[in-house]
């Protein structure tokens, strides 16, 4: 399903392309940084705000773009814990964003930051088989100004200032790759919110093309893959994408992006129970790890209503990660903030709607 939104959204428009807009309209060239400014550093929710914009400026700005209207449906959490917000879009879609408080460094570096975990897409096309966000199909790509007024929405609701982003919400973000970047850049550039690249962290299921086309770009990015199974045979079973793009491939394309940007990625491995979680697994998985110079970052399932899949005893857990250990890689295991309020990936969204259906 194509969305196009009545008027562009301003924000899902860059330095470049609001200068070219604004030479259009006869303006001088410092009017583009006086809209960012208003737009990034005071935050403003509508051109009638830019009071040092002429009027008849004002009027003809807001007849080229639109702002964002994000809507708050629900939220979960408190606050010195992992809240979560449900959003519904211009065209009624729903979306979930989930700030997740300081804590030690899940990804990048660091610890005492707040993290926000971003949705890229509505629904997701991918349809790995223990995931949420897959389960009703796919509906459409995010734009630009929808990712970013995530970013923008959460900091304003919730008082607090966001260090790190985190591309996990739902959707594939790299199969929206143009808009994903579109809005990377806009989070990135000092005319925009200003946040590092090395503060922002992407996770696939696996597009080994575009995480070579990512490789290509110069932001630094941070790389996060959802392995979720060491070998071909358990990832074909839990992951469609893997017979698109076997683990070959996909460590192919791994490796490229390790040598070109110079990072180390993280590969996620989602614990399920009897799927995953043996010590065979544990040893392929910290042999790859090794060979790529990876980190490991195991996550025990979040169980999802309606899927079978469960989340292994504490003591197979255990096992797993000692087998890592030994195995020599970088390993931890992050027991998950916030999965009593339905923090995995898509929950809530299905939550709602399984609400509205009954
Ligand atoms: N589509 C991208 C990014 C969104 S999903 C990807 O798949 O990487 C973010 C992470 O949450 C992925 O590692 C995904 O596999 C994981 N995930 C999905 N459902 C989960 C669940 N029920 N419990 C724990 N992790 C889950
Ligand atoms: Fe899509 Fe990621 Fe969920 Fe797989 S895990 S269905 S790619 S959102």
């Amino acid at each position: 399903m194509k969305f196009s939104p009545v008027q562009t959204p301003i924000h899902s428009v860059t330095l470049p392309e609001l200068q070219a807009k604004l030479r259009e309209l006869g303006q001088p060239p410092y009017r583009a940084k006086q809209v960012m400014e208003w737009l990034y550093s005071k935050r403003a929710s509508s051109f009638a705000e830019m009071t040092n914009l002429p009027a008849a400026l004002r009027e003809a700005l807001g007849a080229a773009f639109g702002f964002e209207a994000l809507e708050l449906v629900r939220k979960l959490g408190a606050e010195d814990t992992t809240q979560k917000f449900l959003f519904k879009l211009e065209d009624a879609s729903l979306i979930e964003t989930v700030l997740i408080p300081a804590s030690p460094a899940l990804y990048g570096e660091g610890s005492d930051r707040r993290t926000l975990c971003i949705s890229s897409q509505v629904g997701c096309a991918y349809g790995c088989k223990f995931c949420a966000s897959g389960l009703n199909g796919f509906a459409r790509h995010l734009h630009a100004g929808e990712i970013v007024g995530q970013f923008l929405r959460v900091e304003k609701l919730s008082g607090e200032r966001i260090n790190n982003v985190v591309f996990m919400g739902m959707g594939e973000p790299l199969a929206n790759f143009d808009n994903f970047m579109r809005a990377v850049t806009i989070l990135n550039a000092p005319w925009g919110i200003g946040l590092g690249a090395r503060h922002m962290t992407v996770s696939t299921s696996g597009l080994a093309p575009q995480i070579r086309e990512l490789a290509a770009q110069p932001l630094q990015i941070r790389l996060a893959v959802s392995l979720h199974g060491a070998t071909d045979a358990v990832r074909n079973r839990i992951m469609p994408v893997n017979r698109k793009y076997p683990l070959a491939e996909l460590l192919n394309a791994c490796d490229e992006y390790c040598a070109r940007k110079s990072q180390r990625i993280t590969f996620e491995f989602i614990l399920i129970e009897g799927i995953n979680d043996s010590l065979e697994q544990a040893a392929e998985l910290g042999k790859i790890a090794r060979r790529l110079d990876a980190k490991i970052n195991c996550i025990p399932y979040n169980p999802v209503e309606g899927l079978d899949w469960k989340r292994p005893s504490l003591r197979r857990q255990d096992a797993f990660m000692a087998a890592l250990e030994r195995s020599g890689a970088d390993a931890t295991i992050r027991r998950e903030k916030g999965g009593d309020i339905a923090a995995a990936c898509g929950q809530l969204r299905l939550q709602v709607s399984r609400e509205k259906d009954a």
